[in-house]
């Protein structure tokens, strides 16, 4: 029988709840489709951080290169200052496993009430930039108490960052409907994102059968809102993604419904999958967070891990369980964090 090496680290806040109610319904549907999930859970994160200084420990990366794949919540906590992301947990593991597709899919839920009017069924994926860009944390402040101070960062986009990332979104809309729109701002940030345009134009020159359009980050969360059902592969750097996933979210119906990978694709590393949320103090600990974005970051694993019935199988389970009901408080529900799992493995 086929046995996958799960690294577990549920993180902070609600990702100590979610996380092994996501973790349930990969045991339950590996036992379905044949195949078996050995796993070990890793104590990292804001809270391990709060005690040791340091969110991982010094061989927490070389630990995690021996499994097949990361199940992660999410690192945060009110207490830890969030300026220490390059300490941080995810930007170590994303950075050093060369994670550099955030694949982040948007799509409707039956029986979730969205804030959209429209009817029309919305599916499409997110294609963030995971590495570079505005996120390499390049930069400095300069007199910051005096009346001259100024604050510095510098966006970096190479070549290679680009294309690399342009070919996965062109590929995976091959396997959709073939469609690429990619996200810029290239009529102001003038090197850095007309560089980005011009590779990516050059990338989709190698795929005359992919259509391939651009739009300015502005206009397109106007379109996000008005005509959503236009995206297939939204193609996009590192903080448009970052921002634009949280309305994907929103235009899902809650940010509680979103799932993610953190893809490195010629899979040479690991890869990381959890939900597009962060941790969630205010709600933690009370049962009642919303797994559906956890649950389907198990299924985005399954799919990257070869097992494409698994993951068919629970996106099935969920759009059962969501139309039979099965709603947590954030979608105006009563069911609790673990009804949900519960659901989701019955339904499988
Ligand atoms: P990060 O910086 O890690 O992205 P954040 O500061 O953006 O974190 P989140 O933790 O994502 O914040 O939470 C934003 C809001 O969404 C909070 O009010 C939180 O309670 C709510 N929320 C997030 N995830 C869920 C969930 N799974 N279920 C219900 N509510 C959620
Ligand atoms: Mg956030």
């Amino acid at each position: 029988m086929k046995n996958y090496k799960i690294a577990v680290v549920p993180g902070d806040g609600i990702g100590n709840e979610i996380v092994p109610e996501g973790y349930r319904v990969l045991e339950a549907v590996a036992e379905k489709h044949g195949f078996s999930i050995t796993s070990e859970t890793f104590d990292w994160g804001a809270g391990y951080y709060l005690k040791n200084g340091k969110f991982l420990p010094d061989e927490g990366l070389e630990t995690l290169k021996s499994y097949d794949a990361v199940y992660f919540g999410s690192v945060g906590l009110p207490e830890v200052d969030d300026t220490l992301p390059a300490k941080d947990y995810t930007f170590k593991v994303r950075t050093n496993f060369n994670q550099y597709v955030n694949y982040r899919p948007v799509r409707t839920y039956p029986g979730v009430q969205r804030p959209l009017r429209t009817e029309k069924h919305i599916d499409f994926v997110i294609v963030r930039e995971n590495t570079e860009g505005e996120f390499v944390q390049v930069g400095s402040q300069y007199l910051p108490d005096s009346e001259n101070g100024m604050g510095i960062d510098t966006s970096i986009f190479t070549r290679k960052g680009i294309e690399r990332v342009a070919h996965y979104a062109f590929k995976l809309a091959r396997k959709r409907r073939n469609k690429v729109t990619h996200i810029t701002k290239s009529n102001t940030l003038i090197n850095s994102l007309s560089y980005w345009d011009r590779v990516i134009t050059e990338v989709a020159a190698q795929y005359p059968d992919v259509e391939h359009d651009q739009m300015y980050i502005d206009n397109s969360t106007a379109s996000f809102v008005l005509k959503p059902e236009v995206f297939d592969v939204v193609l996009t750097t590192n903080l448009f993604g970052d921002i634009l996933s949280d309305l994907g979210g929103a235009v899902m119906g809650s940010l509680g419904l979103g799932g993610s990978g953190n893809i490195n694709p010629e899979k040479d590393f690991p890869s990381m999958f959890e939900p597009i949320h962060g941790s969630a103090p205010d709600i933690a600990g009370q049962n009642i967070a919303n797994p559906y974005g956890q649950i389907w970051s198990a299924a985005i694993m399954l799919e990257h891990l070869g097992e494409i019935d698994a993951a068919n199988n629970i996106m099935e389970a969920i759009d059962k369980s969501t139309s039979e009901g099965v709603l947590t408080k954030d979608l105006g529900g009563s069911a609790s964090t673990s009804d949900v799992a519960d659901a989701v493995i019955k339904n499988l």
